[in-house]
């Protein structure tokens, strides 16, 4: 072995020994840093769902069969009644085959957004972890829009509606029938579309009364409602009446509870003779069945 093979092993030697350094510095910034380019950028929100495959919450439409119930629908999909309310706002017993309903796919509740709301209010109000509800809505972040749906796993559907009524209703605000006659069509979503009231069929002419004493704010054609009649109510109620053949009231004057105020018919958008009956509470759409006797 001569001196330039020594040099040559020792050369080889440093060059090895400064590579290794230089290997350990490189992995103490890649392992220690945020700056090294190796690391995989953050990655979108899309590509997170197909990675983590995050379940999201598919909903499905069943379609109401005839002689279906409530009961046997939500054990179709392994839910309860509770859920199948929490995700079809007002749905009443009353289902029709053809009816359209949405199903969640597992127990809890769609939850629509309104102002004010946080994750930690809705969470609380629900008593779940404010996690589950991030997690089952794929959301990173806390950010809620007005509008926005959430599904809440495991939430107990609350009574909106009740809540928002007084506990008992005064003697002045207890609503009278505005019609007899069968319920055709319900209030809540039908078809993809929302009915915004009940549907009262009987024959032509059948008298349409005031659900509660009032004041007449509308009387006259009103587009897809044809004749129709607005009233407005004590605290906070108004009522409406579509559809009718003949209109018995003027605007501005004061009608009793049950008083006949017209007759059905079948004017506007309409098949057949029915009164179309819609109540507000503060200018809020109600399900008239939850004030009707
Ligand atoms: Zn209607």
């Amino acid at each position: 072995m001569n001196l330039s093979k020594i040099k040559q092993i020792r050369m080889f030697g440093i060059v090895v020994g400064i590579g290794m350094v230089m290997g350990l510095i490189w992995w103490a910034v890649v392992e220690y840093s945020d700056i090294s380019p190796v690391r995989e950028p953050a990655l979108e929100v899309s590509q997170y769902k197909e990675i983590a495959k995050v379940p999201v919450v598919k909903m499905r439409m069943h379609i109401v069969k005839e002689a279906e119930t409530l009961a046997d629908i939500a054990a179709q999909y392994e839910i309860d009644v509770d859920t199948l309310r929490a995700a079809n706002e007002n749905l009443t017993d009353l289902i029709h085959p053809g009816d359209k309903l949405l199903i969640l796919p597992k127990k809890g509740v769609l939850y629509t957004v309104t102002e004010g709301d946080t994750l930690w209010r809705i969470a609380k109000l629900f008593d779940v972890e404010v996690k589950n509800i991030l997690d089952e809505n794929e959301k990173t972040e806390s950010f809620l829009k007005i509008g926005e749906k959430l599904f809440i796993p495991g939430g107990k559907p609350r009574n909106v509606e009740a809540a928002s009524l007084p506990a008992s209703r005064q003697i002045s605000t207890q609503f009278a029938l505005p019609s007899v006659g069968e319920i055709s069509s319900p209030f809540g979503l039908r078809w993809g579309h929302m009915h915004e009231g009940i549907d009262i069929a009987n024959d032509f002419g059948t008298p349409v009364r005031a659900a509660l004493a009032g004041k007449v704010s509308y009387a006259g054609w009103l587009g897809g409602y044809g004749y129709a009649i607005k009233l407005e109510h004590r605290e906070g109620y108004s009522t409406l009446y579509g559809h009718l053949q003949r209109i018995g009231v003027e605007k501005g004057g004061f009608v009793n509870r049950g008083q006949v105020i017209g007759e059905m018919g079948s004017t506007g958008n309409s098949t057949g003779p029915h009164v179309h009956f819609e109540v507000r509470h503060n200018g809020v759409l109600i399900n008239p069945t939850k004030v009707l006797p």
